[in-house]
């Protein structure tokens, strides 16, 4: 694990502000005076850049209507073409590998349809227990289309202790009768990174095609699919990446199954050039495009072209460099001053090993962060007793994880979260 040298105070926070080479970026994004906005993990911060790119297309359907489709060399009609080739760069893949359509869940949906052909020797879907719910949702559902029993046909890997998943056990789990394997790259709750390449080699060893939801890394994390090469991915582009809520997700399929019949089809997964022909036939678009449903939604895709912009200039390396960096200054902080307040880790602390958020746990986890709210902090509460807290590598300063630290342990120490109510909200 790489030594790195953090020291109590103020100062020593300015002073790696002053360092540090991303600090600039701060300004291209919308940050609220007054408020510590440590909930990037959920849904990134607005940028000036992505609201240019909207509003640039806001005023392109004003002023041309239908013919939105065709100005700019039709980069409109092909805009996930154009999108596309920009996010396959995030993840090293190569161009037309990548879409970006629907969300997250409906590209699990697409991925697993297209590869999930059961027989009777080959019949389970492997996953593992911390995932996010909805990604489970969408494989049992896609096991029932098929008349199989998610009981039975979707096997689970348990973690022992409710934070990390064990590589080797999934690798043990990956028995004759496993079809798909399809896990998080870093887990919601504890931020685990897996060891995706070591994961997707021993997948293939046995035969077994392998998909990927990079959620909670895309943008974060940079992965090298060249180097990975898994079956699949699916991913998110609202969370890290700061496309906006309800931002256009991405899908990656691997140049190998380009040839596979997408489980899930439609008119735009046709090729562009015969789409207007309106054949019966579907004329499949040889690339990941051709995973494409239906009509794009502009409005949702527009933002990423402008946060794309800020990805490319930043530039990934940077990014996670400064993301491991400050969520260790932000873990190094907690344990000089927050441990005597009942607060501790429950992130792995190696850096191949976590993504870009700090797990903070406190059994009193729900109220702290209504308290935090109330101290203009937006933390982001995952039950049962997890604080997620994610100083953003692109908008976050040193200075203000060291004025979260005071909040945090004022809050414990003045009992101000007692004041708060255990009941829960609709969206927490
Ligand atoms: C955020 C997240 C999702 C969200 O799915 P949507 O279809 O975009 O609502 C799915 N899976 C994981 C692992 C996530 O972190």
């Amino acid at each position: 694990m790489r030594m790195r040298h953090f020291e109590d105070g103020i100062a020593f926070a300015r002073k790696k502000d002053e360092e540090d080479v991303l600090f600039g970026m701060r300004k291209r994004f919308c940050i609220q005076p007054g408020e510590l906005y440590m909930d990037g993990n959920s849904l990134g911060m607005a940028s000036k850049d992505a609201k240019e790119s909207l509003y640039h297309v806001i005023d392109l359907w004003e002023k041309h209507g239908i013919n939105i489709w065709e100005v700019e060399n039709s980069k409109y009609f092909l805009y996930q073409n154009f999108l596309g080739d920009r996010v396959a760069k995030l993840i090293g893949a190569k161009a037309d590998e990548v879409t970006i359509m629907t969300n997250t869940t409906v590209n699990i949906h697409k991925g697993i349809s297209t590869f999930y052909h059961p027989t009777k020797e080959r019949y389970k879907i492997l996953v593992d227990d911390l995932n996010f719910p909805t990604d489970r949702y969408a494989i049992d559902s896609q096991v029932k289309l098929k008349g199989y029993d998610p009981k039975d046909a979707v096997k689970v890997v348990k973690s022992a202790d409710g934070r990390l998943i064990d590589e080797d056990a999934i690798i043990e789990a990956m028995t004759d009768d496993v079809l798909i394997c399809f896990l998080p790259a870093v887990l919601y709750r504890s931020a685990q990174l897996l060891d995706m390449e070591r994961v997707t080699a021993e997948a293939h060893k046995r035969g077994i095609i392998i998909g990927w939801d990079l959620c909670h890394s895309i943008g974060s994390v940079p992965h090298d699919f060249a180097a990975i090469d898994p079956d699949f991915a699916v991913w998110c582009s609202y969370k890290y990446l700061s496309a906006g809520p309800g931002a256009i997700a991405g899908f990656y399929m691997n140049s190998r199954h380009f040839d596979k019949e997408p489980g899930l089809t439609g008119w735009f997964g046709n090729k562009n050039e015969t789409q207007f022909q309106l054949r019966h036939e579907f004329d499949k678009d040889p690339t990941a495009h051709g995973w494409q449903t239906g009509t794009q939604p502009l409005f949702s895709m527009a933002p990423m072209e402008g946060i794309l912009n800020i990805y490319e200039e930043a530039g990934m390396e940077q990014i996670r460099a400064k993301s491991l960096d400050i969520t260790a200054y932000l873990m190094y902080l907690i344990e000089e001053k927050l441990s005597q307040y009942g607060y501790s880790i429950g992130n792995p602390r190696e850096d191949s090993k976590r993504g870009g958020h700090v797990c903070l746990e406190h059994e009193e986890a729900y109220r702290i962060c209504k308290a935090l709210k109330e101290n203009h902090v937006i933390p982001d509460f995952r039950e049962p007793n997890v604080i997620r807290l994610a100083p953003v590598a692109l908008y976050i300063s040193y200075e203000e994880v060291y004025n979260l630290i005071d909040i945090l342990a004022e809050i414990v120490e003045t009992k101000a979260y007692e004041k708060m109510s255990h009941e829960r909200s609709l969206v927490v």
